[in-house]
């Protein structure tokens, strides 16, 4: 794989940008860094000898020259001066006893001209070195594969008396990296990791990790696993809402789609047996090796239910918590905990409060050495705004009721998003500014336990689909900004974007700056909740036609800028893969936004691009093993691309035309009608795979009220459904007027607007008078299916009285991400004549819909 060294000279003298206390400015120009050599202590423990491997490198990247290396003892010392790094006799000389440092704090010393970095065992000494590396030598590792330092001979260290520790105790970054893990990309992503100071997941060089007994999440089964217990014990098992106990694993892996009863109290004590079990055997194995024991019982409930265990004996429990099933968990969690702490009182155990333990219990509290993780849900918060903002107002209210029942508490931060629209659209946008927002403020609630949750497209050679077909904006910058403030969330962005910038995009660094900047300004411009705006909304509230314009003019710049540099070309591309996606996905809306301005961009020319850039982008991230997969998922998207026109991404171009000639007196289509009533290309989409999965929606159109109801077969786990109507006036010809209504979450966040659709003209936005107060939208989930209806009093609608045909599409988009067989993408197209009403059913992709009834 590859390995990318960037190099960039710089004539300036280096001043360090993060000044340290005690260091007066006269030291700055202290003696140089060239003179040194690195010595080892005598018997160097793993994490030395490679920690010493990468300061040599960093140091040959920045000065040109390699460093000398020794060991304390018996050579004779070499001419210059040392960088004694560990556990040396001439640290314990200077008073730096490492075994009264904690395990990661580390410690910079200068001893005269020689050098100390140390720190405690196991991962204090590495951080020491990798510290000295970005301030001293403003050396950075920004992905698995680019590493980065600004060339300067002469580069001169100060005077150095400094200590420090990683703010966060745990610190997680969830599979940033589409690598799979069989050719030496997971040892790189996993020295990336290290050098950034993550603590999860480690081998012996780096120190190792924070050990977590069982390891992974959602682990309720690993306690009790499905194929053990199903036949022998059915109830182990969760009992569901109709009585049924769980007793299959779709996933056919043994951690999804079913719980345990916690109620059972053999279900209690095979869980207590084995969490000690595989704790003896840990601490057994660390004192044979060295290593550091296990800190953390990692108890956490599995994924994809509804409910936890709705037995009789679990909702007698629910019922003592007001309801809360997170009481139930605690319960159980506590009873855990108090048999645990008799014998292991050092270790946390920690759960998870995520789906149906969300919101937290008023009437337990977790006992002293339970830690609870506040994992907001998919698709809760609004990922690309800081925690703080008004839209997440529902977020920060689960943190601080959390922070009022827990002592202790880590977060499931997802910086990721999880749209749900079409394989192959991706949709620019980013979180940089909102994740410096949040990182410092959680450190100073007291936060600990960070995870963060950022993969981006196949990462780690992760094929589910769709969840990991998404390629996001910055995401590479990102994951290395998470990394950098799990660290120190203090730090600047400015500064952090700098060193990112420079090292990652090089000559091109200025355009990709203001490319960044011109998304992150366009969402905190944004009235919409980005998160979940499908894709004809998304090129009216995000990257409208302006901004694919600019980008696409910056993009143009940043390549010509880095034409002879094939990383920083490699890295630019990543970033306009993005926007010519969107572009792909939503041409013809954004070129009736402005035809005339877009005229410079040709479909076929960013076909081709686009095509050229995957195979360039699959060639240099995955292994020769998993390229052929990624190119045939990467195939089937592009062949989706490419069999629309511009004309089939715009959802107000295609109302379906139905000749008056079709359309009998009572307002119903006839027979020829239907069957050419062609399916509308507006995207591909997931098949349904699940023959019991419900999709009804029943329309009910009458001279003076639109009424829908729904019911949608989709786990409550998920976003609840977001509706799109639009109905398309057509009252003349060359005049179209269309409303756009979009509602989601319940009966909140409903948003009105009129277009004036009339060409050439841009779009006007018109008044609805009297609209919203006697719109209703209401959905509930309800045994597991949304369901809901919308009634739409016509005459609230400021129709003309030349009113020839109404059109309505309806367009549902079901948040169910993780379960491809349950994402529902349909339209209905309602024709109406005068005060009658057809309906036209059309879908996407291979869902086919019966035709409806109507009324
Ligand atoms: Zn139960």
């Amino acid at each position: 794989m590859r390995l990318n060294l960037v190099v960039v000279p710089v004539t300036l003298m280096f001043v360090p940008q993060s000044a340290t206390a005690g260091s007066p400015r006269h030291d700055v120009t202290g003696h140089e860094l060239r003179a040194h050599y690195v010595v080892l202590p005598a018997q160097p423990a793993p994490e030395e000898t490679y920690a010493a491997a990468v300061l040599r490198d960093f140091v040959s990247l920045a000065t040109g020259t390699a460093m000398p290396q020794t060991t304390e003892g018996d050579r004779p010392p070499l001419q210059g001066y040392g960088i004694y790094l560990g556990n040396t006799r001439r640290a314990a000389m200077e008073g730096v006893e490492l075994s009264r440092l904690p395990s990661e704090e580390w410690r910079h010393l200068t001893c005269g001209r020689d050098i100390v970095l140390a720190g405690g065992s196991p991962r204090g000494t590495a951080y020491a070195v990798y510290e000295f590396i970005e301030r001293h030598l403003g050396g950075a590792w920004l992905d698995p594969w680019t590493r980065y330092a600004p060339r300067c001979p002469e580069r001169r260290i100060p005077r150095l008396d400094t200590r420090g520790r990683p703010a966060f105790a745990i610190r997680t970054l969830y599979n940033p990296f589409p690598s799979p893990a069989d050719d030496g990309t997971l040892s790189q992503s996993q020295d990336f990791c290290a050098f950034n100071k993550v603590n999860s997941g480690g081998q012996a060089r780096h120190g190792g990790a924070i050990v977590q007994i069982p390891p992974g999440g959602h682990t309720f089964g690993r306690f009790i696993p499905i194929d053990e217990f199903a036949k022998s014990n059915p109830e182990y098992f969760s009992m569901d809402a109709q009585g049924e106990r769980q007793l299959t694993d779709r996933n056919t892996n043994n951690t999804c789609y079913y719980q345990f009863c916690p109620s059972n109290p053999n279900v209690r004590r095979i869980v207590v047996e084995r969490a000690l079990e595989w704790l003896r055997n840990d601490r057994r194995q660390a004192e044979q090796t060295g290593s550091e024991p296990a800190r953390i019982l990692n108890v956490t409930h599995n994924d994809m239910t509804d409910d936890f265990c709705l037995c009789p004996d679990c909702r007698a429990a629910i019922a003592r918590h007001a309801g809360r099933q997170s009481g139930l968990l605690l319960e159980f969690i506590n009873k855990v905990a108090e048999a645990v702490g008799k014998e292991f009182p050092k270790v946390t155990v920690v759960t998870n409060a995520y789906t149906f333990s969300l919101e937290p219990p008023s009437t337990i509290k977790p006992a002293a050495n339970v830690l609870v993780i506040c994992c907001n849900s998919i698709g809760n918060p609004e990922v690309c705004r800081p925690l703080a903002h008004p839209t997440n107002s529902a977020s920060a209210r689960l943190l601080a009721d959390w922070g009022r029942v827990a002592g202790r508490m880590g977060v499931w931060h997802y910086l990721r998003t999880y749209p749900d629209h079409p394989p192959g659209f991706y949709m620019p946008g980013t979180n940089i500014r909102a994740i410096h927002a949040d990182f410092s403020m959680l450190k100073d609630r007291g936060y600990d336990h960070m995870f963060a949750e950022c993969e981006d497209f196949w990462a780690y050679g992760n094929t589910s689909h769709p969840t990991t077909d998404e390629l996001q904006s910055f995401s590479p910058l990102r994951t290395w900004l998470v990394s950098k403030l799990l660290d120190q969330p203090y730090r600047g962005l400015d500064e952090l974007l700098d060193t990112f910038f420079a090292g990652y995009y090089g000559a091109a660094s200025e355009p990709m700056r203001a490319l960044l900047n011109l998304i992150e300004d366009a969402q905190e411009r944004s009235a919409a909740r980005l998160i979940d705006l499908e894709r004809f909304r998304h090129a009216e509230h995000l990257v409208d036609a302006r901004m694919q314009l600019a980008a696409n003019r910056l993009l143009d710049r940043a390549e010509k800028a880095v034409l002879d540099s094939p990383s920083h070309l490699s890295h630019v591309r990543r970033e306009r893969m993005v926007f010519d996606s969107a572009f792909l996905w939503t041409e013809g809306i954004l070129r009736r936004q402005a035809a005339k301005d877009l005229a410079e961009i040709k479909r076929d020319d960013v076909l081709r691009r686009y095509r050229a850039c995957w195979q360039d982008y699959i060639q240099a991230n995955y292994a020769a093993s998993v390229r052929p997969a990624v190119a045939a998922h990467l195939a089937a998207n592009l062949a989706a691309a490419e069999a629309v026109t511009a004309r089939d991404t715009d959802p107000f171009a295609i109302v379906p035309r139905v000749p008056e000639a079709d359309i009998t007196v009572d307002g119903r289509l006839v027979e020829a009608a239907w069957r050419k009533a062609a399916r509308l290309k507006l995207t591909p989409q997931h098949a349904f795979s699940t023959a019991a999965e419900r999709h009804e929606v029943l329309v009910n159109c009458s001279a003076t009220r639109f009424n829908l109801a729904f019911d949608l077969a989709v786990s409550k786990s998920h976003a609840p459904p977001t509706l799109m109507l639009c109905l398309a006036k057509n009252a003349g010809p060359g005049r179209q007027f269309t409303v756009a209504l979009t509602a989601a979450k319940g009966a909140v966040e409903v948003q009105v607007s009129a277009l004036d659709l009339e060409p050439p003209t841009m779009r006007k936005r018109l008044p609805v008078s009297g609209f919203a107060p006697s719109y209703s939208f209401k959905s509930d989930c309800v045994n597991g299916r949304w369901v809901g209806e919308v009634s739409l009093p016509f005459a609230e609608f400021d129709f003309p009285a030349d009113l020839r045909r109404l059109y309505a599409n309806v367009y549902f988009q079901t948040g169910a991400p993780d379960a491809p067989d349950k994402a529902s993408h349909f339209v209905w197209s309602i024709a109406a004549k005068g005060n009658r009403a057809t309906f036209i059913p059309s879908a996407y992709g291979t869902l086919d819909l019966e035709a409806p009834t109507s009324e």
